[in-house]
C-alpha cells in the first residue's frame, strides 16, 4: 500500500509506480480530489486506474459528480473500516476478473490468428499439388505431353497425390484428437523391424538432400516392446522428416536407449534451428517458428502437435533443445511399463529392407472364414491370411457364410458387408443368433466413421478397411488372434500369384464394361450403384487405383442423386476400355 499526503504527491506516485486502485479524499490543500482525478482521466497511463472517493462531502450533488468524473465507489465520512475494506476487495475481484477476461481475449485472438494463418496456409498447402495435378492431367488429355513421357508424367501426379492424402490424413488425425476420439492399440511389437521402415522411408527423403540419417544405440535394446505400432512410427518419421526438412548440409542422427522403463529417442538435425522464444508455442496446433517457414519449406503446423498428442498417448512426452544456425534436438520418451526382459539388439540390419522385415512375421493358429463376394478380391485375402498361417474357408455369401460357421469351428470370421443373396450385416446377426460369439469382423470399403459406427452397433466386433492394409490386418490379427510367436515364416504371398490374379480381375472389365453400359442404358440405378461397389475394393486391392476413385464417385452420385451419374459411368467405362 502506497500513502501520499496530497493530491500532487499522489499523482507523482501513481506516474512513477504501478498501481492497482486509488482511495481518493476530495477536500485537500492546493489540489482537490476532483482535480487530481480529472488528471488521472486525462493521462492515457492512469484513465484506468478504478478510484474510490472517500470524502465528508455528503450533498447528493457532489456524489454524482464523484461518478461523472468516473469514480467506481464512493465512500463518506465518517467511515466503517471494515466496509471499507470490503467495497475495495469488491473492487478488485473486479479488476482481476477484467485482468482475467483481456488475458483470454487476447489468446482467443491469437488462436483465431493461427487458424486464420492455418486456413491460408492450408488452402496453400492443397492448391500447390492440385495444380500440379490439374496441369498434368489436362495437358495429358489436350496431347500436350507425347505419350513417352506420360510415365513421368502420372509419376508427379501420383506424387502429388499422396502428398495430397498425407496432407487430409493430417488433418483427419488433428480432428480426431480434437474430438477425443483417437484409438491406440496396444499389442506386440518388433521394434527393430519398426525402426528398420522408418529408416527406409527418412533415409528416400534424405538422399533426396544428400544429407545422412545415422542410428545409434546406447547400449541393449529391448527387441520386443508393447506399443501401437503406426503411432509410435507416425512420431518418429514426423520428426525424422522435420529434421530432413529444416537441414540444408549435415546429418540427422537418431540415438536410441531405453532408460528406467522409458524408450528413449533424440533425433538430432544440424540444420536452421529454432529460436528460443519460440520453443515454448511449437507444440501448438498450427504453429510454425514464422509465417515465412511456411513459404520456404511448405507444412501446416501440425505434425508437432500431433506427435505431442501421440506421446502422451503411449505414456510419454517430447521434448526439444535448439540453437539457431547450429540445430535442433527433439527427445521422445515412450514407457516400457510391464514390459517383460527378453531379446535385445544394439544396431539396424541394414541388410533387411523394408518388404523383408515387413514380411517376416509370427505365425497365427487357427480357421479363419472369409465372406466375399468379388472372386479375385476373395482369392487374394485367402493367400494373404493363409500366408499368415491360417487355415482358410471362402465364400462368395452371407448365407455361406452362416452354414460354415454352423458346420465347422472358426476363430475369427471376416464377413464383407455389401454380398448377393445374404448381405454381411444379416449373415452376422443370424451367426450370433445360433450362439456363436467368435469374433466376426466387417470388411468394407466404406470408412466413413458413422457406416464403422453401424456396423459395430450391428454387432460387429470390428471392422477392416478394403484394400487390406497390412498392418491394420496384424494389429486386428494380433488382437483376436492365437499367434505362435516362436515360429517366423515368410509371409509373402509370391509375386507370380499376385500377377495372375490380378490378370484375371483385369480379363473381367470387359464383362463388367457390359454389366455397366445394360444398367446405365436401363437407368437401373440400383444395379449400378451394386456395380460400383462391387468394383471398388477389388479395384483398390490390385492397384487400379483411378477406376476405383471414379467407382466411389460414381456410388456417392446415385447414393445424393446427383445429375453427374451418366456421365460418371461413361467415365468409369471409358477407363476400362483404356486398360
Ligand atoms: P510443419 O512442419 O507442417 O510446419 P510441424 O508441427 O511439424 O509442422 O512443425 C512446426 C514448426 O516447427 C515448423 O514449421 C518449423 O518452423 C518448426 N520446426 C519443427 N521441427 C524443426 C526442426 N527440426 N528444425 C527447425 N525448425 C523446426
Amino acid at each position: 500500500m502506497l500513502v501520499a499526503k496530497s493530491g500532487r504527491q499522489a499523482l507523482s506516485i501513481v506516474h512513477e509506480q504501478s498501481v492497482d486502485l486509488i482511495l481518493l479524499d476530495v477536500v485537500m490543500p492546493e489540489l482537490d480530489g476532483f482535480s487530481v482525478m480529472k488528471q488521472l482521466k486525462s493521462n492515457v497511463n492512469s484513465q484506468n486506474i478504478p478510484v474510490i472517493f472517500i470524502t465528508g462531502l455528503e450533498s447528493s450533488k457532489d456524489e454524482t459528480y464523484g461518478f461523472e468524473l468516473g469514480a467506481v465507489d464512493y465512500i463518506h465520512k465518517p467511515f466503517n473500516s471494515s466496509v471499507v475494506l470490503a467495497r475495495v476487495s469488491s473492487q478488485l475481484k473486479i479488476i482481476q476478473q477484467r485482468n482475467d477476461l483481456q488475458q483470454l481475449s487476447e489468446e482467443l485472438k491469437q488462436a483465431s490468428e493461427a487458424k486464420g494463418m492455418f486456413l491460408a496456409n492450408m488452402s496453400h498447402e492443397i492448391r500447390t499439388p492440385l495444380t500440379t495435378i490439374i496441369g498434368y492431367a489436362e495437358s495429358m488429355l489436350s496431347q500436350n505431353i507425347p505419350k513417352n513421357e506420360w510415365t513421368d508424367a502420372v509419376n508427379i501426379i501420383d506424387n502429388s497425390g499422396k502428398h495430397l492424402l498425407s496432407l487430409v490424413n493430417n488433418i483427419l488425425d488433428f480432428s480426431k484428437i480434437e474430438a477425443g476420439e483417437l484409438s491406440i492399440e496396444l499389442i506386440d511389437v518388433e521394434l527393430d523391424s519398426l525402426l528398420q521402415q522408418v529408416h527406409v522411408i527418412c533415409e528416400q527423403q534424405a538422399h533426396k538432400k544428400h544429407l545422412n540419417i545415422h542410428w545409434r544405440f546406447n547400449g541393449k535394446i529391448p527387441r520386443r516392446i508393447k506399443t501401437d505400432p503406426t503411432r509410435l512410427k507416425q512420431i518418429l518419421i514426423n520428426l525424422i522428416s522435420n529434421g530432413i526438412k529444416f537441414t540444408e548440409q549435415g546429418s540427422v542422427t537418431i540415438v536410441v536407449s531405453a532408460l528406467n522403463e522409458q524408450l528413449h529417442f533424440e533425433i538430432k538435425d544440424t540444420g536452421i534451428g529454432i529460436p528460443n522464444d519460440k520453443l515454448s508455442s511449437l507444440f501448438n496446433s498450427f504453429t510454425q517458428v514464422d509465417n515465412s517457414t511456411s513459404r520456404k519449406y511448405g507444412g501446416t503446423g501440425l505434425g508437432l502437435s500431433i506427435s505431442c498428442r501421440l506421446a502422451k498417448e503411449l505414456g510419454g512426452q517430447i521434448a526439444v533443445e535448439s540453437q539457431v544456425n547450429e540445430g535442433s534436438t527433439f527427445s521422445v520418451f515412450i514407457d516400457l511399463i510391464n514390459q517383460a526382459p527378453g531379446e535385445t539388439f544394439d544396431q539396424l540390419n541394414s541388410d533387411t529392407n523394408h518388404q523383408a522385415s515387413q514380411q517376416t512375421q509370427q505365425v497365427f493358429k487357427g480357421k479363419v472364414l472369409i465372406a466375399e463376394d468379388h472372386p479375385e478380391n476373395r482369392q487374394l485375402f485367402s493367400l494373404n491370411l493363409s500366408a499368415l498361417g491360417f487355415e482358410v474357408n471362402a465364400v462368395d455369401n452371407g448365407e455361406k457364410a452362416v452354414q460354415a460357421c454352423i458346420s465347422d469351428d472358426y476363430q475369427l470370421v471376416l464377413l464383407d458387408i455389401q454380398m448377393p443373396v445374404m448381405n454381411g450385416i444379416e449373415a452376422q446377426q443370424l451367426i450370433r443368433s445360433c450362439g456363436l460369439d467368435m469374433p466376426i469382423i466387417a470388411l468394407t470399403a466404406n470408412v466413413m466413421k458413422d457406416e464403422i459406427d453401424s456396423y459395430l452397433a450391428a454387432g460387429f466386433t470390428d471392422h477392416l478397411a478394403k484394400p487390406l492394409d497390412q498392418e491394420q490386418l496384424l494389429t486386428k490379427l494380433n488382437k483376436y488372434c492365437d499367434n505362435d510367436v516362436s515360429t517366423q515364416q515368410d509371409v509373402a504371398i509370391p509375386q507370380h500369384l499376385l500377377d495372375e490374379l490380378r490378370q484375371k480381375f483385369k480379363q473381367s472389365f470387359a464383362q463388367y464394361t457390359i454389366e455397366l453400359q445394360t444398367a446405365v442404358k436401363q437407368r437401373d440405378t440400383k444395379t449400378l450403384a451394386s456395380l460400383a461397389h462391387k468394383f471398388q475394393g477389388a479395384a483398390k486391392s490390385f492397384g487400379f487405383t483411378e477406376e476405383a476413385k471414379v467407382a466411389e464417385l460414381l456410388e456417392r452420385y446415385i447414393q445424393d442423386s446427383n445429375n453427374n451419374i451418366s456421365q460418371t459411368s461413361q467415365q468409369l467405362i471409358n477407363l476400362l476400355n483404356n486398360e
